[in-house]
């Protein structure tokens, strides 16, 4: 069977169906590079379909219109949990102060407290970019009010929040913000770039910056420091603008991270939140999955899966070992 390089018409229509049908909501194809397999058409894979049909579309001037492309687990995705990616910037609190060194600023030294600037996000997989930042006259009156309505409706969409330092800052300053205004928590799994990075690997520094930079992706947009804080804190609309597109860069930088970072997620699970009972990868949920030897515990042993998509390594719950195996095991005491 000898790999083909163009679809025919019949086969564009074909996958124009499907892909109608599915409205970004159920993976196909994989299911369709099986079917044309079957049926004598060679594909190198679900992506080389997919790759070949978007060449079809160009030639025929459709526009296509994938949302995302740097997800290539995308390509065998069940639906799942919506993964939000989101980051917050501050205002600095104004102080009165008599010295740089060693200061004890006392509550009635603070002329402004701390608040909530900006915020952006983007869904995984998704291309629309949210954002809010706080307009002139809020930003001298270090007025949230908006803005939390704003951050809160895009957080309540979100099953999953990922952010860099997200656990230690942003939901910290987020929640204040949501507390002040008398906004009811939100519920969603945490996952911290920064925590991911901690536990698995070492890094010079920590800081997205540096490890975006190690690992030549992405990465956040350079600015001009303490006067962009300033300039906004006085209500700039300048300062306001760039501060805004900093903001949004850093979602950009932060998506790449988590995308690279994702198969040492660990503390959610992208198959709970379907009810299709096909094998899927925790992180990303793909299907192409392969069989990979076993894992093993002081009380049992498990096979393991790899994800043939974001690599994530995952093992099936059901434990091989017979009862009378069970029985012979010694345990070290
Ligand atoms: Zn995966």
């Amino acid at each position: 069977m000898s790999r083909i390089h163009l679809i025919d018409d019949r086969i564009f229509q074909e996958i124009t169906e499907v892909k109608r049908q599915s409205q970004g909501k159920v993976p196909f194809w994989r299911k369709l590079f099986e079917q044309y397999h079957k049926e004598g058409i060679a594909f190198k894979d679900a992506e080389d379909l997919r790759d070949l049909y978007r060449k079809k579309c160009k030639q025929l001037g459709i526009k296509f219109d994938f949302t995302s492309m740097e997800d290539k687990a995308n390509i065998n995705r069940m639906p799942g949990a919506r993964v939000g990616i989101i980051d917050i910037e501050t205002l600095p609190m104004l102080a009165y102060t008599w010295g740089l060194w060693d200061q004890n600023i006392g509550l009635e030294q603070i002329v402004s407290d701390i608040c909530v600037l900006s915020w952006a996000g983007k869904f995984l997989n998704e291309s629309e970019m949210y954002s809010d930042i706080l307009t002139s006259k809020e930003a001298v009156a270090r007025d949230t009010s908006r803005i939390a309505r704003s951050c809160w409706e895009f957080l309540s969409k979100c099953d999953v929040v990922i952010g860099h330092n997200f656990s230690s800052f942003d939901i910290k300053h987020i929640n204040s913000m949501f507390l002040k205004h008398n906004m009811p928590p939100l519920k969603q799994v945490i996952v911290d770039t920064l925590m991911i990075a901690k536990q698995n690997f070492h890094f010079s520094s920590n800081k997205l910056v540096a490890i975006n930079k190690e690992l030549g992706i992405r990465n956040k947009q350079e600015n001009d420091g303490f006067p962009l804080w300033a300039g906004c804190s006085k209500g700039d609309s300048g300062s306001l603008k760039t501060m805004l597109e900093y903001n949004i860069n850093d979602i950009f930088a932060t998506e790449e991270l988590a995308l690279r970072f994702r198969p040492y997620i660990r503390n959610f699970n992208m198959g709970l939140y379907n009810d299709i009972d096909t094998i899927q990868c925790p992180v990303c949920s793909s299907t192409n999955l392969k069989s990979e030897g076993f894992y093993y515990t002081p009380a049992g042993k498990w096979e393991s899966m790899r994800c043939q998509d974001c690599k994530c390594i995952s093992r099936k719950k059901q434990n091989l070992l017979s009862k009378d195996k069970k029985k012979s095991l010694l345990i070290n005491s």
